[in-house]
């Protein structure tokens, strides 16, 4: 049974000093755009989230993003988990994953060999690659035909260097084989706070939404997802919410004020 945004976050401004928020980046507190550089908050979001982080245990974005980008977007208030968990900066520091240092040359030859592969000339050329240090994205979004190969390649060089292939909306990656998604990097940021929101709008969420569900913490864990047209169902099926839009993300955060 759907429920309205007013009811579902009462539980959570109960008691705004034990609980915790946190939000997906990319297609929740930024719109999607065509060049993965260019995005930025919402008009209003970067304020609201400095706001709530006042009066909140912790406000962060979970994201696959690098944190180094997120620095640049949200404020500092913010509490950043980046690349799926594998590094995330609390009160102003950067820790990275214990296993993440060896895996950059690792990471680096993956990038040296797509870039190679879609260089201007080849067949692949028009996949956006987007080196993030610990991972690589291939975009498609401005290139949907070149899905399938961008897919192909994924695997081809994921699968001779050791790195996972993770799908995502127009887009594929690679990650290294470390046991961190945004389920852990919810569970590291929630801590033993007794509510947590999480607000999300694609298949990389799904980690999260499955680790908030299994702290069991009833009216206080709300997940939250952002429909659009790439909502993938899974994601739909699972949240107590759905926004209907992006801008309602101003609207949830508003409610959210203590
Ligand atoms: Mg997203």
């Amino acid at each position: 049974m759907p429920l309205d945004l007013a009811s579902v976050v009462a539980p959570l401004r109960a008691d705004p000093a034990a609980t915790v928020l946190l939000f997906d980046f990319d297609g929740t507190l930024s719109p999607v755009v065509d060049d993965p550089a260019a995005a930025t908050a919402l008009p209003g979001v970067t304020e609201l989230l400095e706001e709530l982080a006042g009066s909140y245990r912790l406000v962060g974005a979970v994201s696959g993003r690098p944190v180094a980008f997120l620095a640049g977007v949200l404020p500092s208030s913010v509490a950043l988990s980046g690349l799926y968990g594998l590094e995330r900066r609390v009160g102003g520091e950067v820790v990275g994953h214990p296993e993440a240092p060896r895996w950059r040359p690792v990471v680096a030859e993956a990038v040296r060999e797509i870039e190679a592969a879609t260089a201007p000339g080849t067949e692949l050329h028009g996949i956006g690659v987007e080196p993030k240090g610990l991972s690589i994205t291939l975009h498609v979004r401005t290139r949907p035909e070149l899905q399938d190969g961008a897919e192909l390649l994924a695997r081809q060089v994921g699968g001779r260097l050791a790195l996972d292939i993770r799908p995502a909306k127009m887009s594929v990656e690679l990650h290294p084989p470390i046991p961190a998604d945004k389920g852990s990097a919810l569970r590291d940021l929630a801590g033993d706070a007794t509510g947590v929101l999480f607000a999300g709008d694609d298949v990389g969420d799904l980690p999260a939404f499955a680790a908030l569900d299994h702290l069991g913490l009833g009216e206080r864990g709300v997940s939250v997802a952002i429909d659009g047209p790439e909502l993938p169902d899974d994601v739909r099926r699972r949240v107590q919410l759905v926004l209907p839009d992006q801008l309602a993300i101003v609207r949830l955060l508003e409610a959210l004020r203590p």
